[in-house]
């Protein structure tokens, strides 16, 4: 399938944007579910070397849970690391990177080194009201890492993952009101331009993303499927 230097013509590389809480996480769920893609969460990429106790780790934990930024150098480091991986020459969707302008232009010759480049980044627009909303209930399966809502998406059956029968449910450290603030300030500071940025460029598509998530899901579809041959 794969020669090596170029990738299948149906194989996009999307970039889901958007601020903390939009939905990105549990929509590119649904898009590996549905196309095949790969889900590249540098956030889960960091949490990981958190608990993994690494050096990109213990220079993340307290700048995460301080809501800021990682530095580009070190979530570079992670994410170069991964995209190295076999897996990642399919379909490719990146959740909550890039983040930065520097990101941005740092992707684009990662992607450029492999005869690649980014199809579309897709904006899931929320307002800050909806996304302090969606962050204060979120959960997710420990062992699986479904995620799930207290008001929006619970569990069918309490205290039991739908996805895997898992029974233990885990809150990130940094979804407390106070870190919320500072992050959504970190995303209309640093990340915003990014919406500029790939409009120039002309691979911009916005989702309106207030809505159930079902019907968001439909809407990213369209957007995101594989690109016709
Ligand atoms: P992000 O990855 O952008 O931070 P998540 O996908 O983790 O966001 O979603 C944040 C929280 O909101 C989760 O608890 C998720 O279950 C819930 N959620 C996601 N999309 C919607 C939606 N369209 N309507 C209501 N709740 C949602
Ligand atoms: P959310 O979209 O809900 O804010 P993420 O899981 O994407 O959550 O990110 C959690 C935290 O991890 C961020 O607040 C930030 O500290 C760090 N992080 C994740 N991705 C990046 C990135 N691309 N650049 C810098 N920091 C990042
Ligand atoms: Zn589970």
């Amino acid at each position: 399938m794969m020669d090596g230097t170029r990738t299948p013509a149906d194989a996009p590389v999307l970039i889901l944007l958007g601020p903390p809480g939009a939905g990105k996480g549990t929509q590119a769920r649904m898009l590996v579910e549905r196309f095949g893609y790969i889900q590249l969460s540098t956030g889960d990429m960091l949490r990981a070397a958190v608990a993994a106790g690494t050096p990109a780790g213990l220079e993340a934990k307290a700048v995460m849970e301080a809501g800021g930024l990682v530095s580009d150098r070190t979530v570079l480091t992670v994410l170069g690391d991964r995209l190295a991986q076999p897996d990642c020459a399919g379909g490719l969707i990146f959740d909550g990177f890039p983040r930065t302008v520097a990101q941005a232009e740092a992707l684009d010759a990662l992607l450029a080194a492999r005869g690649r480049e980014v199809d579309a980044a897709i904006s899931l627009e929320v307002d800050d009201a909806r996304m302090v909303v969606r962050i204060s209930g979120r959960f997710t399966c420990a062992a699986c890492g479904e995620g799930y809502h207290d008001d929006f998406k619970p569990t069918a059956k309490p205290g039991t993952c739908d996805a895997c029968g898992g029974t233990e449910m885990k809150r990130r450290a940094d979804d407390t009101p106070k870190t919320v603030m500072a992050r959504l300030d970190a995303y209309h500071r640093q990340t915003g331009p990014l919406i500029d940025f790939y409009d120039r460029r002309g691979v911009l598509k916005r989702v309106d993303a207030m809505g159930d998530i079902d019907v968001i899901g439909a809407a990213l579809a369209k957007v995101a499927g594989p690109i016709p041959a």
